[in-house]
C-alpha cells in the first residue's frame, strides 16, 4: 500500500509494524474489515469499538517493545488515563510511560480517532457494510459507549482510590460494566444482552402498543 495515498491508520500500522501474529487474519486491515462487517465469530462492530481496540493494539505494540508488562487490565488502565479527561492522571500515566523509554505524547498523537477509522474503513478499504446492520449497529455502539464510558470513570476511581491507599490490587484487577434491564411491576431484573437474546424483558409484563392505546 503506497504510503502517499494513506491515511492516519495506514501510516500508523506501517510505522509501528502492526503485524498479526498467530492470527486467522492476513493483516490488521483484514480484521479490521472482519470485525466491522462481522463474521461467524465477531459481531459487527461500529467504528468506535474498532478504534478503541486498534488504539489498544498500537500500545500494546509499543508496551511490548519498551518491555513494559502488556496485559490486557494494564493496557485498559493506562489507555483509559491516555484519553481521559483528567490531567493529573495523565500526567502519571505519562511520567509512567516515560519511565519505561516510552514517548507518551507521540503515542497519544497517533491514536486516530473514529472519523478517520471510518475513512480508512470506508475509502482505504473500501468496505461495504449493510445499511441494515449498520442501523442497528448504533445502539449497540451507544450501550458499549456508555458501558466504556462508565467504565472508564470507575477505573479512574478506582486508582485514585488506590494512590489514597484505600485499595489495594487494581493493577492485577478489571472493571467490568453490565447493563441490567429490570421489570417496573414485578421484581425481574435480566442483563441486556439476555434481553435482546429472548426479545423481552420480562415475559409476565409485556404490555403491546395495541394493549397500550386500548
Ligand atoms: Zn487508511
Ligand atoms: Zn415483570
Amino acid at each position: 500500500m503506497p504510503t502517499e495515498n494513506g491515511c492516519k491508520v495506514d501510516h500508523v500500522i506501517e510505522r509501528y509494524g502492526l503485524e498479526e501474529v498467530n492470527s486467522r487474519y492476513a493483516s490488521i486491515d483484514e480484521r479490521l474489515l472482519a470485525r466491522w462487517i462481522g463474521d461467524e465469530r465477531h459481531t459487527a462492530e461500529g467504528y468506535r469499538s474498532l478504534t478503541e481496540w486498534f488504539n489498544k493494539r498500537l500500545l500494546r505494540e509499543v508496551f511490548n517493545e519498551h518491555g513494559r508488562d502488556a496485559l490486557g487490565a494494564r493496557i485498559e488502565h493506562d489507555y483509559g488515563l491516555l484519553i481521559g479527561d483528567d490531567d493529573l492522571l495523565r500526567e502519571e500515566v505519562t511520567e509512567s510511560l516515560e519511565a519505561d523509554g516510552i514517548d507518551a505524547d507521540q503515542v497519544r498523537e497517533d491514536m486516530v480517532s473514529w472519523g478517520t477509522m471510518r475513512t480508512h474503513l470506508l475509502n482505504c478499504l473500501n468496505g461495504e457494510k449493510e445499511q441494515k446492520t449498520s442501523s442497528s449497529d448504533w445502539e449497540r455502539e451507544s450501550v458499549e459507549m456508555a458501558k466504556s464510558f462508565a467504565r472508564e470513570k470507575v477505573e479512574d476511581a478506582l486508582s485514585s482510590l488506590a494512590s489514597k491507599e484505600k485499595i489495594d490490587g487494581i493493577e492485577t484487577s478489571s472493571v467490568s460494566v453490565q447493563i441490567q434491564v429490570s421489570c417496573d411491576i414485578c421484581p425481574t431484573r435480566v442483563p441486556l444482552e439476555v434481553a435482546l437474546e429472548q426479545g423481552y424483558v420480562c415475559e409476565q409484563h409485556i404490555v403491546t402498543n395495541t394493549e397500550t392505546n386500548a
